[in-house]
């Protein structure tokens, strides 16, 4: 349920509202305009059903939310939420390039790969140090000596850098490092892992789960926010339908559908959306026609001897003719880009 109050109203009529909700049992979840202050009631609100909420100063609208996410969900909120994070703003009018490979190898790779994408105007430092992969024969990461790395690379170059969490107790380990944890597709409905990072501060990259609906992405974004971080960020990165060409079928649809759903900030990722390189760029240019806040893309010095998802990621050269071709697509839907 949301309550809309007048924008006027005082500190002590809302303490009056807030104290009746919470006698009630109901915990809230305030958000102060200008013009209104809107308080979520979470969870069931059926014992507010004779509670006569209107009679209280400052009351101008009670709205019942249909949806099963309530604090994700447009009607909570309906200003667009921008994360802010080490002068990157992702969710405003500029759109947001993360790129950076797979995962980290050594430094000569990550250092080269992020000047190489500052350079081009990329933002944010993406690589994974610990890594789901399929097999538990392939290469697992470098763990810490990878975050390091990646931490060191996106400080010499002045890029936010955005690693995978992939359990709760990696989570204080790569919070010293990282300035946006990832999850990914694989635990996007690890539910423990996202209340935890619920309870953090920073910025939370959720990507979607392979056979994810978009309710249940949005659910799962609803328990990081329900724990108090309101800083999420949604990822679109294709899910497993029967076709098999590529390796999975990047849903586009889902960028305009989650900007209307919900108030989060929405990216997508074509490198793992596609798995082949050659169509990185043309899925990348379409998902900025469909209104993504930004992309995050897999780059890397030399793909042929990346020891993950070299099919699927972009050489220096390729990323920077995308990079070209992406800026009048990006005027045309009346967003910016900022070049170093
Ligand atoms: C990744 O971005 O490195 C990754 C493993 O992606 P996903 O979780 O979407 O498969
Ligand atoms: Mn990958």
């Amino acid at each position: 349920m949301i309550i809309v109050m007048n924008g006027k109203t005082n500190d002590s009529d809302l303490d009056n509202l807030v104290n009746k909700l919470n006698e009630m049992g109901h915990e809230v979840n305030i958000i102060r305009g200008e013009k209104r202050i809107v308080v979520g009631v979470i969870g069931d609100v059926e014992n507010l059903v004779s509670v006569p909420l209107y009679a209280f100063t400052g009351v101008e609208e009670v709205i019942r939310i249909m949806k099963p996410y309530k604090l994700a969900s447009r009607e909570f909120k309906n200003t667009n939420t921008t994360v802010k994070v080490k002068g990157v703003t992702i969710g405003g009018k500029e759109v947001i390039l993360m790129a950076g490979p797979c995962v980290v190898e050594n430094e000569q790779q990550i250092f080269k790969t992020a000047r190489q994408v500052k350079a081009l105007g990329a933002k944010v430092l993406r690589g994974g140090a610990f890594k789901p992969r399929t097999s538990p024969y392939s290469f697992q990461g470098l763990g810490e000596k990878g975050l390091k790395l990646l931490a060191e690379a996106g400080k010499e170059n002045g890029l936010a850098i955005v690693t995978e969490v992939m359990s709760v107790n990696q989570i204080d380990l790569v919070a010293e490092y990282t300035d946006i944890f990832q999850v990914g597709a694989r635990n996007m409905q690890n539910f423990v892992l996202l209340k935890e990072l619920g309870k953090t501060k920073k910025p939370v990259l959720l990507k979607r789960g392979v056979s994810a609906f978009l309710e249940e992405l949005l659910l799962s974004a609803e328990y990081i926010l329900s724990q108090g971080n309101s800083k999420v960020i949604l990822c679109e990165r294709g899910i497993r339908t029967f076709e098999n060409y590529t390796r999975n079928t990047l849903d586009l649809s889902a960028v305009p559908a989650l900007k209307q759903l919900s108030h989060l900030p929405v990216i997508v990722d074509p490198s793992h959306g596609t798995g082949r390189w050659k169509l990185v760029s043309p899925m990348a240019k379409a998902a900025i026609a469909a209104g993504a806040d930004g992309l995050i893309i897999e780059v890397h010095p030399e793909p042929k001897s990346s020891l993950s998802d070299g099919v699927q990621t972009l050489k220096f050269d390729t990323f920077t003719q995308l990079v070209k071709e992406l800026k009048p697509i990006i005027q045309a839907v009346g967003r910016e880009f900022d070049l170093p």
